[in-house]
């Protein structure tokens, strides 16, 4: 097997159970050095944004939060943004490697799967890195799962939230729109995001699928 992040050649070793047990066998698409960057979150972490902390008492930013909206969000993520995911987002997102969504699909996935949520709506990304890259990295993050794009993007801010300093994220006006409002009356919405930085996207969207009569909205991200 050739690594998808190293290009390294690797044996996976099997375990007794995979030799014996007659189901297909999960090849990994990466090898343990690249696998061991990553550092799932766990452990005590903020109840509300999934930060890891050493206390499980709601952090200074969601506390911000909570004084600017009148609905509490719950945020879980996956894995610490380090440095080998903010390589990894790199290589995907602006480099536009698309094989590379496959290393988390699954992860993400499972995590969808968890939430009990009746609406999976994916952050959108703006027509202009849409050309560019010609995929939506959240999107393909989550295969197999039925989307709902009822967010779409005003023209103007999303694209630049990246090369933005912390205070200049704050302040960015709502980047985001409803398509499909319709389709959120009642609904437990799941939002889904690849990264969640400061919070100011995901409570961007949140409250529109509040303002379209979402029951409740809660997040997901690969990293935080
Ligand atoms: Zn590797
Ligand atoms: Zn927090």
């Amino acid at each position: 097997m050739q690594c998808l992040l190293c290009n390294r050649h690797f044996n996976k070793r099997l375990t007794i159970k995979e030799l014996l047990w007659p189901q297909p066998i999960e090849w990994p698409l990466i090898c343990e050095h690249c696998r061991s960057g990553f550092t799932a979150i766990q452990g005590s972490t903020c109840p509300i944004c999934c930060a890891p902390q050493a206390t499980a008492m709601v952090c200074r930013e969601c506390r911000y939060w909570q004084k600017r909206y009148p609905w509490k969000l719950r945020h879980t993520a996956l894995y610490r943004y380090n440095e080998a995911m903010k390589d990894y987002m790199h290589r995907y997102k602006f480099n536009g490697d698309y094989r590379l969504r496959m290393i988390f699909t699954a992860a993400m996935t499972a995590a969808v799967a968890t939430q009990s949520a009746d609406v999976v709506v994916p952050i959108p990304v703006t027509e202009e890195t849409m050309q560019k890259r010609g995929f939506n990295q959240v999107v393909g993050l989550l295969t197999g799962i039925n989307l709902c794009h009822c967010l779409g993007t005003r023209v103007q801010h999303k694209l630049a939230q990246s090369s933005k300093n912390r205070h200049e994220r704050l302040q960015t006006p709502q980047p985001f729109k409803l398509v499909e409002p319709a389709h959120l009356g009642g609904q437990r919405v799941l939002l889904v995001d690849d990264v969640y930085t400061t919070g100011r996207t995901i409570y961007h969207a949140a409250q529109l699928a509040y303002d379209a009569g979402a029951a409740s909205v809660t997040s997901l991200s690969l990293a935080r």
